[in-house]
Formats: structure tokens, C-alpha cells, sequence
């Protein structure tokens, strides 16, 4: 059966109604983003035990010490990323389940999902299969290295939090092009760095949390 025909499925329109109702209560105003979050039945991402919370604004753990990111900084960083305009290709680094991968092939004209642990990968891989999403390709390598092969993006958006700007992403974006992620260790805040033709522009903005960028694959 669909998961969208299930039992859990028909809780879920309506909770999932909600989310959207908060997200945009939060401030989010994109009506494109809140669409995109609308689209993605985020209960499939989490373990069954955790699916009665899966539309709470809440990180959840998706087990090997990763969690799925919370809804609201899923869309706000979606929505900083887009500033109005099309995602084109886009690359996420750190798709950990997939949730944001989805919302992201709502979007993006292309999207490549990049994540260092084979496990997480394999279980992303399983519940993208449910929403059949043809313009998502997955890929088991360490993100912080981008991935150079699909170069250049127009985004890229990253899951995880390093201490700086990794060396090889801004120069894998398209001229025009936009990065956002997280930085710093206990403290960390967002930042949006912009390619034009004469350079980058980087941006600071939100305060938040997320798990650390790690380099190599497992
Ligand atoms: N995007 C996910 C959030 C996953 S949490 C969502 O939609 O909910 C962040 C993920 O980044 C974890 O799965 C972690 O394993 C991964 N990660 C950390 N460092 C990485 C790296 N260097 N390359 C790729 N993935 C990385």
C-alpha cells in the first residue's frame, strides 16, 4: 500500500497540515518551499516508533548517532538558498535518511545527495524508492570534498557543520550560484556564500545546530 493510503498516511495529511500551518507562523515565507515541505510525507524518513512525531518541528534520531533535520531549518535553509529564484542542480551534502533530498527534488531541477555513511545511504536509498523521485541521484562519498565529477552547481547545501568553508565547495559553484551551511563547533550560525563574476559573497544569519561534518566514508 502507498504510505500515503495507510492508517499512519491519513494522520499524517492532517498533522503534516500543521507543520505547514507552523512553518509559516515561524516565518517562512516562500510559497514554493511550503509547498515542497507539503509534498514529502516526512513520517516514511523516521523509524516507525518515531512516526506519531514525524510533523512535530523537531530533529529526530535516525539511528548511527545522525538525526533528520528539524522542518523549520529544512525550509528556512531551502528558502536562503533559492532567495526567490530556481534551484537549478542542486548538490546536498550529508542526506543522511533523505528527508531533505526529497523536499529539495521538489525544487531543484537536479539534485545529488551525497552522504559518508553506507548505511545511512542504503536506508535514504529505501525510502526515496517509496516517492519516486527520478532527477535524485545518491552518492556514497565525503561531501566535503564536493563532488567535482557533476561540477558545477547552481546550490549547494550542506547538513553538517565544519569549522570553516570546506576548501573545494565555492569553486564547484556555477557563477551566480549560492552555498549555504552551518559553521562553527558548539556555537554555530548559518552562512551563504554567493559566486558573481567577480568573486564570493559571504553572509551570516540564523543561529543553529547540527551534527559535524566528518571527513572520509564509513
Ligand atoms: N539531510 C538530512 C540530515 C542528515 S544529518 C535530513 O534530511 O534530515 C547530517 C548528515 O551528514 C549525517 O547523515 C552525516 O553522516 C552526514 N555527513 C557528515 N559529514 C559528511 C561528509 N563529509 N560527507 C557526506 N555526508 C556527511
Amino acid at each position: 500500500m502507498k504510505p500515503e493510503l495507510s492508517g499512519i498516511g491519513m494522520t499524517s495529511q492532517r498533522t503534516r497540515g500543521r507543520m505547514i500551518e507552523r512553518l509559516r507562523e515561524d516565518g517562512i515565507r516562500d510559497e514554493r518551499v511550503l509547498a515542497a515541505m507539503a509534498a514529502v510525507p516526512r513520517h516514511i524518513f523516521v523509524e516507525e516508533a518515531l512516526a506519531s512525531r514525524a510533523y512535530e518541528d523537531t530533529a529526530l534520531p535516525i539511528g548511527l548517532k545522525q538525526t533528520i533535520s528539524q522542518p523549520f531549518v529544512v525550509a528556512r535553509m531551502i528558502e536562503l538558498l533559492a532567495a526567490g529564484r530556481e534551484l537549478g542542480k542542486t548538490l546536498e551534502i550529508g542526506a543522511g535518511c533523505g528527508y531533505q533530498a526529497a523536499v529539495l527534488a521538489q525544487l531543484a531541477k537536479d539534485v545529488y545527495a551525497v552522504e559518508r555513511i553506507a548505511q545511512l545511504l542504503d536506508k535514504a536509498r529505501a525510502n526515496l524508492r517509496h516517492l519516486r523521485l527520478p532527477n535524485v541521484r545518491l552518492k556514497h562519498a565525503d561531501g566535503s570534498l564536493g563532488l567535482a565529477d557533476a561540477a558545477p552547481f547552481d546550490t549547494i547545501i550542506v547538513a553538517a557543520a565544519a569549522m570553516r568553508v570546506p576548501e573545494a565547495l565555492p569553486g564547484q559553484l556555477a557563477v551566480g550560484g549560492r552555498l549555504i551551511l552551518p559553521l562553527g563547533g558548539a556555537d554555530q550560525t548559518l552562512c551563504l556564500i554567493e559566486r558573481n563574476s567577480r568573486g564570493f559573497t559571504e553572509t551570516r544569519l540564523d543561529a543553529v545546530r547540527f551534527v559535524p561534518l566528518v571527513a572520509g566514508v564509513e
